[in-house]
């Protein structure tokens, strides 16, 4: 399957002589999409990636969503049934662990590295540069032209940048839009479930478990483990941790790594200092739900990611665009922030077939709708956490809680195959 040719169903293919060159910035899970998604509609595609090697160190948790894995479903690359886990229940534990309502709602997890190795494998490494890490963008009226940090160049007639929260394309063409600090950040961490006692064993069996409490919310939730392995009993359980953490020194100490190091929007595994992992044991003892505190206090090496928010306010800019988390970043509460990248590239290879390879009348057409998407999701996930962490009003078991893109559940009870 490596690097072959595919067909999208439904959506045409442009003709031998409107074939764009394309540029995509970022190889992660979005660039990838997008890759394919416009290699099969006849554009012609390369893919830069800053990193040295693949991206397989990021062993965490994605809620599914059939936008997600449109690609891998409609040209049956995956097996979702065999790779991701799933939970058939919504449960609320209160701080003593007693369960607060249940809900009958299923959704389903992988691991990163299972969607991005699929994506890579069915883009192939020909075309797949690593250590490619642009830092500079020039555009005239019919190209552009990419230099990276080694002194090469490419040049192309559209540039897709998915290069992720802290995109070099959007400083380029969005100078003053700013990453804006959720006020909180996100404590991750994952147990082998044969570590876990029975008794929370059982008390987070089959459920995406949550706590709210003042201040504060977590989750748990299985997913795969490290080789992919999916049985119930051999899986990870999967902790997100939301904390409040003032602004400025706080912030700034917290994400300073065990080499005296700053980071700007995550710690990662093996970089939190012990002073923060003894506290963060601690709390999770004093504050969680003893089933939920076990998953934190058994987490080997958990890991922090900074929650911020990222408004664009336009999206397409001559014949570059930006996509995924580049354009919006959200915060996490839909688990939908991938979904919205896919759907971002999806209609953008719908828009350059209906402008018969037109890249700027293509950009122009497209644009409108992925910013209003990108504008709902933010406001909701922006509404879900001020609403767990500063106001205190998320109630037990609404619906409007619940993970999606365009709405609250449209990524429950989904259909694998
Ligand atoms: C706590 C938390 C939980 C989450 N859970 C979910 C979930 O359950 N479901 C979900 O859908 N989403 C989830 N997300 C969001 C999800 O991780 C991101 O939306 C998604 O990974 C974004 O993909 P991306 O390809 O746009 O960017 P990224 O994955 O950030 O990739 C950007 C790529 O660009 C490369 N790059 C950067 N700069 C350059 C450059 N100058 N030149 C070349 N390459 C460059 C980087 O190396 C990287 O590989 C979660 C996020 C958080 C913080």
């Amino acid at each position: 399957m490596d690097g072959r040719l595919m067909t999208v169903p439904g959506m045409g293919r442009l003709a031998e002589t409107r074939r764009p060159k394309v540029a995509v910035l970022g190889g992660s899970l979005i660039g990838l999409t997008a890759a394919l998604v416009l290699r099969d509609v006849g554009c012609d595609v390369d893919v830069y990636e800053r990193s040295r090697a693949p991206l397989e160190g990021r062993g965490v948790g994605i809620v599914l969503h059939p936008m997600t894995v449109r690609y891998l479903l409609d040209h049956s690359l995956l097996d979702l049934g065999t790779v991701s886990t799933s939970a058939a229940w919504h449960r609320y534990l209160d701080r003593d662990g007693a369960v607060l309502s249940e809900d009958r709602r299923r959704h389903h997890f992988t691991g990163y590295n299972t969607l991005y190795g699929s994506l890579l494998a069915a883009f192939g490494r020909e075309r797949y540069h690593l250590d490619h890490e642009a830092t500079g963008i020039a555009q005239d009226d019919d190209r552009i032209e990419l230099t990276f940090a080694d002194g090469t160049s490419a040049s192309c007639d559209l540039l897709v940048a998915a290069d992720g929260v802290s995109s070099f394309a959007r400083r380029a063409v969005l100078p003053t839009v700013e990453q804006r600090y959720g006020g909180y950040v996100a404590w991750r961490g994952v147990v082998d479930e044969r570590e876990l006692t029975p008794a929370t064993s059982a008390a987070l069996d089959d459920s995406l478990t949550y706590h709210v409490g003042a201040g504060t919310h977590a989750l748990t939730y299985p997913i795969p483990n490290y080789h992919g392995v999916v049985d119930t009993g051999r899986r990870l359980m999967n902790l997100v941790w939301y904390r409040n953490v003032p602004e400025g020194e706080p912030l700034a100490d917290l994400l300073t790594d065990r080499a005296g190091r700053r980071r700007d929007v995550s710690l990662p595994p093996g970089a939190v200092r012990d002073e923060y992992l003894k506290e963060l044991r601690e709390i999770a003892l004093s504050d969680l739900p003893p089933p939920v505190a076990e998953v934190a206090t058994r987490s080997a090496t958990p890991f922090v990611q900074v929650i911020l928010d990222v408004e664009v306010p336009h999206m397409a800019f001559g014949r570059v665009c930006l996509v995924g988390d580049a354009a919006f970043t959200v915060r996490p509460h839909a688990a939908a922030a991938t979904a919205k990248g896919a759907a971002d590239v999806w209609a953008l290879a719908a828009a350059l077939v209906r402008h018969d390879g037109d890249v700027e009348a293509a950009l122009g057409d497209w644009e409108p709708p992925q910013l209003e998407l990108g504008r709902a999701l933010l406001r909701r996930n922006r509404d879900l956490g001020e609403g767990a962490q500063f106001r205190g009003d998320w109630v037990c078991g609404d619906p409007a809680l619940t993970f999606g893109l365009h709405r609250p559940g449209d990524s429950a009870d989904m259909h694998l195959s």
